[in-house]
């Protein structure tokens, strides 16, 4: 079973946390919106981290 990482733009408050923790996954699209760069990315602290900070609680983990 695989896991997708999704950001619910409906609950994003804009903070930029999870840019600036963890650029590798997460990164501001020209329209304004954040985006994961890669929907399954490898398990790792920085998204954990993003996860735990992201003041909305809207990164979360999907099950496929
Ligand atoms: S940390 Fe959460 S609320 Fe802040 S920009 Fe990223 S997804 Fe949005």
């Amino acid at each position: 079973m695989s896991k997708s990482l999704t950001v619910d733009m409906g609950e994003c408050v804009g903070c930029d946390a999870c840019v600036e923790l963890c650029p590798r996954v997460f990164r501001r699209s020209p329209l304004g919106y954040i985006e994961v760069k890669e929907e399954k990315p490898q398990e790792d602290d920085c998204i954990w981290e993003v996860i735990n900070c992201c003041p909305s609680g809207c990164i979360r983990w999907e099950e496929d």
